[in-house]
């Protein structure tokens, strides 16, 4: 039997917008993946000097940017365990809860992969999952070092979104209509979010 073909897509996601939802479609796509799932950090360790919307708010908003995908679910593993987020736990929780039948691919933008030799035991998450950096505009996708063969580049369509300047709009009062999924722009302000 072959292996089942999961997609991790790991992020604050505070909140999700196009440009997560177009990266972890063609990393679908490219690598012909069974399931993406969308892991929404607990308390960010990179983010612990910065306010953090709620993890029940930005689980649920990454819920209803992903739930017309049939390829696309979301995972409360790093939400549900106490304590900062690393990524070496989330690939550990989800072999453990997808069983040993599967071939994880962790999926990151070009920012995230430059910073992942400074993740806490970098060298063990090479050995749980192939990685896959993807373009993001305004930053450089290049291999940090990663380990011969567990990480691959690929270009995605840009989209110079970030989730920061999604909360500054709101904040300012600009719009952000088509930068996120209708029902986010909705849950947003139903939910008085970014506005301080
Ligand atoms: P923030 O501005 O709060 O840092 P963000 O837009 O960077 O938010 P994150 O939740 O930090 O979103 O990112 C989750 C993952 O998605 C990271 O791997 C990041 O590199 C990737 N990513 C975010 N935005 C894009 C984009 N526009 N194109 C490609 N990848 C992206
Ligand atoms: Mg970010």
């Amino acid at each position: 039997m072959s292996k089942r073909r999961i997609g991790i897509m790991g992020g604050t996601f505070d909140p999700v917008h196009h440009g997560h939802l177009v990266a972890a479609s063609e990393v679908q796509h490219l690598f012909d993946l069974d399931e993406v799932f969308f892991v929404p950090t607990g308390e960010p360790w990179q983010k612990a000097d910065k306010e953090v919307t709620p993890a029940e708010d930005r689980y649920l908003m990454t819920v209803i940017a992903t739930a017309s995908n049939p390829r696309f679910s979301v995972s409360r593993v790093d939400i549900d365990r106490s304590g900062p987020t690393y990524t070496l736990d989330t690939l550990r929780d989800m072999q453990a809860l997808l069983g040993p039948d599967v071939d994880l691919y962790f999926i990151t933008g070009a920012d995230a992969l430059g910073q992942m030799l400074s993740w806490h035991n970098a060298s063990e998450m090479f050995d749980l999952a192939h990685f896959v950096g993807c373009t993001r505009p305004g930053h450089t996708l290049t291999d940090p070092g990663l380990p011969e063969g567990r990480v691959s580049l690929v270009e995605v369509p840009a989209l110079a979104i970030s989730s920061t300047e999604v909360r500054d709009r709101t904040r300012s009062a600009h719009p952000i209509w088509y930068l996120v999924p209708d029902g986010i722009v909705q849950y947003i302000a139903k939910r008085n979010l970014y506005t301080d």
